[in-house]
């Protein structure tokens, strides 16, 4: 990579908004477009927030690892949970699929609209790193 950035946070719902400002302060280093900006800030806001609502549920003392990588290519975003991990990931990945009825199921979608590229990587019990490239 060109440039790099790691950076761990404790899994509070507040840490989403903190994580979506750090992003986009690092890719402010690309000439991208403001609605692109925005875009990144979205991806970033619904990979953290299923990391810190589902991977750890009510646990506020847990670590998320959000890496920021820039490639000559392009953008790869990391956001990694050591929380209770997905059992089938195809159907979380479902549009409208949630597993909180409360819940809209479209983060995923998000994420999928806003990559060239989205792997999503889980074991149950162990954690899930969603990787989006752009
Ligand atoms: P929304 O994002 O619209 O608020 P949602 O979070 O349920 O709703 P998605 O973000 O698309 O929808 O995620 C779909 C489902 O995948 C979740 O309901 C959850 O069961 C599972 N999931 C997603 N990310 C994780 C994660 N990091 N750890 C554990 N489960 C996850
Ligand atoms: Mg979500």
């Amino acid at each position: 990579a060109v440039n790099c950035c790691s950076i761990e946070f404790h899994s509070i719902a507040e840490n989403v908004s903190f994580a979506r400002v750090a992003v986009a302060a690092f890719a402010s280093q690309l000439d991208c477009t403001l609605p692109e900006l925005e875009e990144i800030k979205v991806a970033v806001s619904e990979a953290v927030g299923n990391a810190i609502i589902h991977g750890y549920r009510k646990q506020t003392d847990k670590t998320v690892r959000l890496t920021v990588k820039i490639y000559k290519e392009g953008l790869e975003i990391i956001v990694e949970d050591s929380g209770q991990g997905i059992d089938d990931i195809d159907l979380a990945m479902q549009p409208a699929y949630s597993t909180d009825p409360e819940r809209m199921g479209l983060g995923f979608v998000f994420m999928q609209s806003f990559s060239d590229r989205l792997r999503v990587e889980s074991t149950p019990g162990l954690g899930t790193t969603v990787t989006m490239f752009k």
